[in-house]
């Protein structure tokens, strides 16, 4: 709460890089990691466009259960070959309590809590043990309320380093995957210090809107952006059309570099 806690959090991580400073935080790699080549072809693809941080889902959470589940263990082992030959610290999303120790053994840099554990109340608790920073994405339809009390529930715990991800959220709006509340973003910034990052991947659900909607987050007042990128979308295993190519992500990320001193 702003009233307790004045200045803005901001979560340091190794090699001088921080998240809720004055720098824009760009975090992109693709939806899952699928390949040791996939990974580290888009690693220093992202790398090159301007992204300080690699995403890339190695436990994914699938609608279908016959769907792709990601790679697991060796997905988390592609991400850390790719953290090391880029040096790019490594975004992925735990599913389970059952997965803290291998994603710490992994050197994962920053927990993804996903939009569908966000209410995972006892998973919330043993991450609040941790020190390591959590990447806290909004319920499919939670309140901005709710964000902030399961936010609670890690910052409870003695874990401050707590980032707040806005995705978008379910309304009655079919067009686009979700709608992407554009106004929790100065909402969030005003009540709580923590950093506010915003997916206009998985808000949008369209390869196209990432643009609009990453602008309109900078202006907004968002501390960083997660980006989806594939090196072929249209192959990719998870949420190929949203994903952007490599060089849609250059163009993306040179306009937002450009726009974010403004704001
Ligand atoms: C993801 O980041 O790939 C993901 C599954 O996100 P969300 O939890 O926001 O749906
Ligand atoms: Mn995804």
């Amino acid at each position: 709460n702003r009233k307790f806690h004045p200045d803005d959090t901001v979560i340091h991580l190794p090699g001088g890089l921080s998240i809720g400073g004055k720098q824009l935080a760009l975090i992109a790699g693709p939806c899952s990691v699928e390949s040791k080549p996939q990974i580290t072809e888009i690693a220093r693809r992202v790398k090159q466009g301007g992204a300080q941080f690699l995403r890339g889902g190695a436990y994914k959470p699938r609608t279908s259960p016959y769907a792709f589940q990601g790679l697991k263990e060796d997905g988390l082992e592609l991400l850390q070959e790719a953290k090391a030959e880029t040096g790019l610290p490594i975004v992925t999303e735990l599913m389970s309590v059952r997965q803290i120790d291998l994603f710490l053994k992994a050197g994962v840099d920053i927990i993804q809590v996903g939009a569908r554990n966000m209410q995972n109340f006892d998973l919330l608790r043993e991450l609040g043990h941790l020190q390591t920073p959590i990447l806290l994405k909004r319920g499919l339809s939670a309140t901005i309320e709710e964000l902030l009390m399961a936010a609670e529930y890690i910052l409870a715990g003695g874990n401050q380093n707590v980032i707040l991800c806005e995705r978008g959220i379910r309304t009655y709006e079919t067009y686009t995957r979700n709608t992407l509340d554009i106004s929790a973003v100065p909402i969030l910034k005003r009540l709580t210090h923590l950093p506010v990052v915003v997916d206009p991947s998985h808000a949008g659900g369209i390869s196209w809107l990432v643009e609009p909607l990453a602008m309109a987050a900078v202006a907004a007042g968002a501390d960083g952006l997660i980006i989806e990128v594939h090196n072929n979308p249209k192959k990719a295993l998870s949420d190929g059309a949203q994903s952007l190519t490599p060089d849609q992500f250059d163009h993306v990320a040179a306009r937002i570099k450009k726009a974010a001193p403004l704001f």
